[in-house]
């Protein structure tokens, strides 16, 4: 990268020269044309005041061009009626061509002075001419010297022109590539260290750089590695998480089916006539189809609520009628555990799933009456405060220990299994439970005590808010 970054440098800098040359040789060219002209013009002034016009001019122009002029220089007298009167260069200025017709000549007569450049016909070289007309008037002075055209200042200037750009050539490559180092260098080590990256278990470690937008890079690839590394512990611990519940699961469905198979085994021998004994292996088949409906409905509907299920219906629920339908459901196993069943509800409703809202209070409820003593008691409350809806369920049964009571909302967990099993728990309930208030934002609360009874109070922001994850 750093080549190609440095590559283009050179060639851009190369056109910026080759640009900014080109217009400086021209200028510079054009204006030692200018100066030259001028120079010309000053020797021509010093010529015409040294000339004595009534003399013998060609010899006083040939004394002064040997003795004050270089040999390249040509000094021409022109009368005006274009007849050369002398010139430096021709023995017999008498039989040269008139001159009036020639270009500085007639501007000179004209303007008082006057220039051209061209081939001269009596030399046959590429000349610069500048005239200008004498001080006394009858005559112009021209002089003369080989040029071919800007080209000639170009060659002189040239040499010099080209140590200037080969210095700033030389000095804005260091730069250049100093400048290329400040980018390139930081990138390779952003890469360098992006390379290291293993799976998820990587601590980057980047430098602070002079460039803000480097530093966006590395910042940005450091939240974005530490979002993947979180996002990926999630998932291996839901993993986890659903691994050890197919398995609790798994388990608990086992047992049931090992024990309708044993009966049916049984019956099916023919081994049991007793009428009796055969009536009541039925209903234990019964009763273990029955734990394993219980226990499968209880995992469809965690899978629902883990999969925060999109087709939620959500609607008015009003919590008294909703109380009341749950008594009414409950009534036949309070009877059968002789429990007293009792609500209170302030007319109140919420928007929520009603089917949610009727598993989360059967739920309660019903271990309510499960873990109870016969003549025990289930009081039911609802009640609004704070923007927020109550649910009080509270039991005078057999309460919970401390220790159980940080765990019995883990799935499967039950304080007494055997009892549990017995009277038809899987487990899941107060899992439901919780997974209910969650997915409304709200919280659970619960105060036991071993021997007097329980009691879960349930909090329910009444505006709706659904976790996004
Ligand atoms: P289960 O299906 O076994 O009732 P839960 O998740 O509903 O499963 O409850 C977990 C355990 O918590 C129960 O096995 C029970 O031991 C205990 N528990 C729940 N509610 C009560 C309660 N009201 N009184 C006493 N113990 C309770």
């Amino acid at each position: 990268m750093k080549r190609a970054v440095l590559l283009r440098f050179v060639v851009i800098l190369l056109l910026a020269l080759a640009v900014s040359g080109s217009f400086s040789y021209y200028f510079i060219g054009r204006n030692m044309l200018e100066h030259d002209k001028i120079s010309m013009l000053n020797t021509i002034r010093a010529v015409d005041y040294a000339l004595d016009y009534h003399a013998d001019l060609q010899e006083q122009v040939e004394r002064l061009q040997s003795s004050a002029m270089d040999e390249n220089s040509r000094i021409t007298v022109i009368a005006s009626d274009g007849t050369v009167a002398a010139d430096s260069e021709i023995d017999r200025p008498d039989v040269m061509e008139n001159h009036l017709e020639r270009e500085e000549v007639r501007e000179a007569f004209a303007d008082g002075t006057g220039s051209d450049t061209r081939s001269s016909e009596s030399l046959g070289e590429s000349m610069l001419y500048v005239a200008a007309r004498s001080a006394c008037g009858d005559y112009v002075v021209r002089m003369a010297i080989p040029y071919t055209n800007l080209i000639d200042y170009m060659i002189t200037i040239f040499p010099v022109l080209l140590l200037g750009t080969g210095i700033a050539f030389a000095v804005s490559v260091v730069i250049a590539i100093r400048f290329s180092d400040t980018i390139t260098t930081p990138l390779s080590e952003i890469c360098a260290e992006m390379g290291k990256m293993k799976g998820t278990q990587q601590d980057f470690s980047f430098k602070k750089y002079k460039y803000r937008e480097l530093n966006v890079i590395s910042e940005t690839t450091m939240k974005m590695a530490a979002e993947i590394r979180a996002h990926m512990e999630r998932l291996e611990r839901e993993k986890g998480i659903r691994q050890e519940f197919f398995s609790n699961a798994s388990h608990e469905l086992k047992t049931p089916i090992t024990s309708v198979r044993g009966y049916a085994e049984l019956l099916d021998q023919g081994f049991i006539r007793d009428e009796a004994t055969k009536k009541d292996f039925y209903a234990r088949i019964l009763k273990e189809t029955d734990n394993m409906t219980n226990l499968i409905n209880d995992i469809l509907m965690i899978s629902r609520l883990e999969a925060k299920e999109a087709e939620v219906t959500f609607s008015d629920v009003r919590i008294g009628p909703l109380l009341a339908e749950v008594f009414e459901s409950m009534e036949p196993i309070a009877a059968d555990a002789q429990v007293m069943l009792h609500k209170e509800c302030s007319p109140v409703s919420i928007e929520a799933s009603a089917r949610q809202l009727r598993e989360l209070v059967m739920n309660l409820v019903s271990n309510g009456i499960k873990y109870n003593h016969p003549g025990g008691n289930v009081w039911v409350e609802a009640w609004p405060e704070s923007g927020r809806l109550f649910i009080q369920v509270k039991d005078d049964g057999c309460g919970i220990s401390r220790a159980d009571q940080e765990r019995i909302f883990e799935r499967f967990y039950r304080v007494d299994k055997g009892r549990s099993k017995k009277i038809g728990g899987t487990g899941l309930g107060l899992s439901i439970v919780k997974h209910i208030v969650e997915y409304y934002s709200g919280s659970i609360r619960l105060e036991s005590e071993p021997g007097k009874g329980s009691c879960f109070t349930v909090e329910l922001p009444f505006q709706k808010r659904i976790p996004k994850e």
